[in-house]
């Protein structure tokens, strides 16, 4: 492991103070940025921010984007470093598609409410119970889930993935319930089967705010990011009419921002984590963008502070690990997704 020279701001590495909601101390000025990225050239290190991150994390980043698509980047990058800011499930899966680099995320204790809402025993447990079913997770699992996974999916490809399934088998859907809502409805299929998870950030987009922000804001488009787990509940309020449909937009990260640049609208709902209203305003400075849920704010995400990237880069930590074995198979998942059909995401 490289060993980095502090001398050059070790007053600032001094501040760094390890609280219960993450490390803090360290404010993500201009002189941060500066140390972040001699620090990161220093590592040989590529730096990648999720979209949901604090807007100072995103402006210091090589690429900004969402899960899948800055795994895809960090598998291609030259650098044999990655730092990922984001949530743990999301690093495990930049290791599961780049086996041989060092994977660092700033704080391990970046958890997911979502991929937490399903461990590999219960999933075991579950294919125990219906032995000839097609397993497909959606990508907020962690790397054992996946593991265990016949097919992966994102919530732009899950309606494709499980139309590929033989209609006679069984389908297990997991985690997400709202995704799962959405996908039995698009295809009709009675045998998915529907795990019951959610993530803690879905249950301040309901319905009824939803029909709410509608009636207030007459003329204003909705976004709906469907990726990250983060809106899959405003994905299926939007489809059963709690918003009027010809004003709904379900958007990929990058379909989003080029939506926003082409967008006559004044005024843009986004439903999904607020941290994306910092790249949409940056795309589309005279549109004003608004959250449904201003509290839509995730926990996790916002662990990776200034201070977390600061002892990232210096210390070499938090190093991800999956064991070979494991990456294998959920490689293996991963990978019969992107051969049914685009995964969709924020290129
Ligand atoms: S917003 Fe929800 S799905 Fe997204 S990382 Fe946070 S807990 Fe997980």
């Amino acid at each position: 492991m490289t060993v980095i020279d502090r001398d050059m701001d070790s007053a600032m590495v001094d501040r760094i103070v390890d609280g219960p909601g993450g490390y803090t101390g360290v404010a993500g000025d201009e002189q941060w940025a500066a140390q972040i990225r001699r620090l990161a050239k220093l590592r040989g290190a590529t730096l990648l921010a999720h979209n949901y991150q604090l807007p100072e994390i995103q402006d210091v980043a090589d690429h900004v984007g969402d899960s899948l698509a800055l795994s895809r980047i960090a598998a291609e990058a030259p650098e044999d470093t990655i730092v990922f800011a984001g949530v743990h499930f999301m690093a495990e899966t930049a290791k599961i598609l780049s086996p041989d680099k060092t994977v660092l995320i700033p704080d391990q204790r970046a958890g997911c409410s979502l991929a937490d809402s399903i461990t590999a025993e219960d999933l075991r447990a579950w294919k125990d119970e219906h032995p000839d079913a097609v397993v497909v997770s959606y990508v907020n699992t962690t790397a054992a889930v996946k593991a265990l996974t016949d097919i992966c999916c994102t919530s732009s490809n899950a309606v494709e993935v499980v139309e590929s399934i033989d209609p006679d088998r069984e389908v297990l859907f997991c985690p997400d319930q709202f995704l799962g809502a959405h996908v039995r409805r698009m295809t009709g299929r009675e045998n998915l089967h529907i795990w019951a998870g959610e993530c803690h950030v879905h249950a301040g987009i309901n319905g009824d705010e939803l029909a709410d922000q509608a009636r207030t804001h007459p003329d204003a488009e909705l976004f709906v990011h469907p990726e990250c787990g983060c809106a899959t509940s405003a994905l299926y309020l939007a489809g059963e009419g709690a918003f009027p449909e010809d004003r709904v937009k379900i958007l990929s990260t990058g379909g989003m921002l080029d939506a926003a640049r082409e967008s006559n609208a004044r005024q843009v709902l986004v439903a999904t984590e607020v941290g994306m209203l910092h790249q949409l305003r940056r795309a589309a400075p005279e549109i004003d963008f608004q959250a449904v849920n201003d509290r839509a704010s995730c926990k996790y995400m916002k662990m990776i502070t200034p201070a977390a990237m600061l002892r990232c880069l210096t210390e070499g930590a938090d190093e991800v690990h999956v064991d070979p074995e494991t990456a294998k198979l959920a490689r293996a998942s991963v990978q019969r997704m992107i051969e049914i059909g685009q995964p969709g995401g924020g290129e």
